[in-house]
């Protein structure tokens, strides 16, 4: 989930190496391995995510990496699969800034016990700039996994209620859209139909890999971590 709609364009600037020039294939290949948000209709969105079964180095430096990602979206929620992995797994922080707050790793994450119902206005990070009204439970208990393997649960309220609803609904391959009201579903067809129009002008030029590719990669990491 986005920090507010007021969020600007401005990413954080990286000095560019002066004394070292590595070749375009190393380049390249940097390129390939880095983690990018997935935006809408993206099919990693649609997938259901397995359960994580192990954690190790690598997958450390991932969380780590979806954190540095989420903050440069201006962002306080991300769940695996909008970088396109198949895990039971999202981050949050709910200040939205490094340093600041605190990081939040959610791992195979189970809710119940909902109460109450409020709508609010919600944004998601494989959706730039779209935001509806989305009601659900006001409260809910959550117990999950953290990074060091330790069990965490409790009940929430709040910003963080919603955000836990919301990030758990991507690994089940569920998007914010598909629970807005009929009307408000309605008013953002339109950017929906420009999302959609978009993607698949990327995925033409090769931007985007094909349903094949992408079926691949996820199976591929689904059987070393899940
Ligand atoms: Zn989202």
């Amino acid at each position: 989930m986005p920090a507010s709609r007021n969020f600007g364009s401005h990413l954080p600037d990286y000095a560019s190496p002066t004394s070292y020039n590595p070749s375009e294939d190393l380049l390249q290949h940097w390129e390939n391995e880095k983690l990018r948000i997935v935006t809408y209709p993206h099919p990693a969105l649609r997938h259901k995510s397995k359960p994580l079964r192990r954690v190790d180095a690598e997958l450390r430096a991932i969380v780590r990496e979806m954190f540095e990602l989420m903050y440069a979206s201006r962002g306080i929620g991300l769940a695996a699969n909008q970088v396109g992995l198949p895990f039971r797994l999202f981050i949050a922080n709910l200040e939205g800034e490094p340093g600041e707050g605190e990081e939040l790793v959610f791992i195979n994450p189970v809710l119940s016990r909902p109460k109450g119902t409020e709508e609010k206005e919600e944004g998601c990070l494989s959706f730039p700039e779209l935001y509806g009204p989305v009601k659900r439970p006001k409260q809910i208990h959550v117990s999950a996994y953290n990074l060091a393997g330790e069990e965490v649960s409790g009940t929430l309220d709040g910003m963080l209620s919603r955000v836990v609803q919301h990030e758990t609904d991507h690994l089940e391959g569920v998007l914010f859209t598909d629970r807005m009201s009929p009307l408000a579903g309605q008013e953002v067809q339109d950017d929906l139909d420009v999302f959609e129009t978009d993607f698949l002008s990327r995925r033409a030029t090769g931007e985007i890999p094909s349903d094949a590719e992408v079926a691949a990669s996820l199976a591929e990491w689904e059987s070393k971590y899940c």
